[in-house]
């Protein structure tokens, strides 16, 4: 173990938690801080496009009440000196350190802010944004616009509408065809419209419009307006790296650290969860940033483990990210990075029956794997792509 005796963790979630957790119990006895803006304690935010939206107000994680650390919630880092070792709080205090975490995870995309100001316009991030979108379907019988098709979109578009609301998703292309090619992206589409979802796709949203302060509509770039009484601008999610502004590390889309999750140059820093990106050894040693709850549960342990042993015996992370949703119910699963692909096969079953696999290849190698209603297919791929098969 190395000989720190202050480790602060800034971003109190899953990778926040998950390190705090690990530091604790791979002995490390010497003070703990847990900075976090949200108010609340670290909580689960799967259930928030799900259960919550459906009235259920589960949203624990295990062991978040039990952490030995100073906790100091409703607080924002804004700055780091990594030479002087110290992180700025919003409310000027300076938290030395010996070692640090960087965990401050994702944020959604935003419109212009004076679309968003309209009333009516919603994202999902945080629980409080559940809780008032929850509120918000409630209140409004109308048609729910949900701008972009993508994971959280789709989970998002299922929940509303299984509520009984009209939901239309408008997307510039067939929804998670960039993540997950033409195969997936058509049955995913077809299964929306089976259940009762229209698709405005292949065009992009020009602006929100509204009257009196209310959203009314979304035009389109072709001059076309979707009416809605609500939209859930689900655009994807950008990094929390700003209080990083300064501070001398790689920022680019991401912290950029090394394969054992080292700040570039900092054997002291180590980051972890939806904010890291880091060289994949499975895959070429591309860098990427994984935007998944196992990616960041299993990273925020590792990055606390390396930080403990210091660099020269710190061990590279290459966990291959995996994620599963439900849409309409039916199960949607996939593994490895399916975008890096040059080719897909349907290996297993077929789209018209709505079970099916799909095995995506970079050269021969495999380089990701989608399945639908078939999770034994999953796991079989995904170790084929841990084990760096071909086809
Ligand atoms: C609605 C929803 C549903 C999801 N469903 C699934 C799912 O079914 N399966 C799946 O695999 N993944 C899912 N995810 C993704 C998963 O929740 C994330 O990958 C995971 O939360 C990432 O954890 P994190 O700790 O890295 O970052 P985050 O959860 O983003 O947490 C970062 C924390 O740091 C705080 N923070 C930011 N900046 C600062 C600062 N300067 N100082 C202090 N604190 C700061 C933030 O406020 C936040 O609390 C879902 C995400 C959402 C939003």
């Amino acid at each position: 173990m190395g000989n720190q005796e202050r480790i602060v963790v800034v971003g109190a979630s899953l990778a926040g938690l998950r390190a705090a957790a690990t530091l604790r119990e791979e002995g490390f006895a010497g003070a703990l801080t847990l900075v976090g803006t949200e108010p609340h304690r670290p909580y689960n935010r799967p259930p928030l496009s799900k259960s919550v939206l459906e009235g259920d107000d589960d949203v624990s994680l295990p062991g978040s009440e039990e952490i030995d650390a100073e906790w100091r919630g409703g607080r924002s880092a804004v700055r780091l000196d990594a030479e002087a070792r110290t992180v700025t709080l919003d409310d000027r205090a300076e938290l030395p350190y010996d070692g640090l975490v960087i965990a401050t995870g994702a944020r959604p995309r935003r419109l212009p802010e004076e679309q968003m100001a309209l009333a009516g316009v919603h994202v999902l991030r945080t629980i409080d944004h559940a809780l008032e979108l929850r509120k918000a379907l409630a209140d409004v019988q109308g048609r729910v616009v949900v701008i972009g098709g993508g994971f959280i979109g789709g989970e998002v578009a299922s929940t509303i509408r299984a509520a009984g609301h009209e939901v239309t998703i408008v997307d510039a292309a067939e929804p998670m065809v960039r993540v997950l090619g033409r195969t997936v992206g058509s049955w995913l589409a077809d299964h929306h419209r089976a259940n009762g979802v229209e698709l405005v796709t292949n065009t992009r949203v020009a602006e929100l419009v509204g009257e009196a302060g209310r959203v009314t509509g979304v035009r389109l770039d072709d001059s076309r307006v979707v009416a809605a009484d609500l939209v859930v601008v689900g655009a994807g999610v950008a990094p929390n790296t700003e209080w990083l502004e300064g501070s001398g590390l790689h920022v680019d889309d991401g912290v950029l650290t090394d394969s054992r999750l080292f700040a570039i140059g900092h054997g002291d820093i180590v980051a972890a969860g939806d904010v890291a990106r880091w060289p994949h050894a499975t895959f070429g040693h591309e860098t990427v940033r994984i935007e998944h709850w196992s990616n960041a549960n299993e990273q925020g342990a590792a990055a606390a483990r390396n930080l403990l042993r210091g660099p020269s015996e710190a061990v590279p992370f290459g966990q291959v990210p995996a994620l599963g949703t439900r849409v309409h119910g039916t199960r949607l699963q996939y593994a490895g990075l399916p975008h890096l692909a040059d080719a897909s096969t349907v290996v297993t079953g077929s789209p018209e029956d709505g079970k099916f696999s799909v095995a995506f290849t970079r050269g021969d190698v495999l380089v990701g794997a989608a399945t639908v209603n078939f999770p034994k297919e999953l796991t079989r791929l995904r170790k084929a792509i841990e084990a760096g098969e071909s086809l």
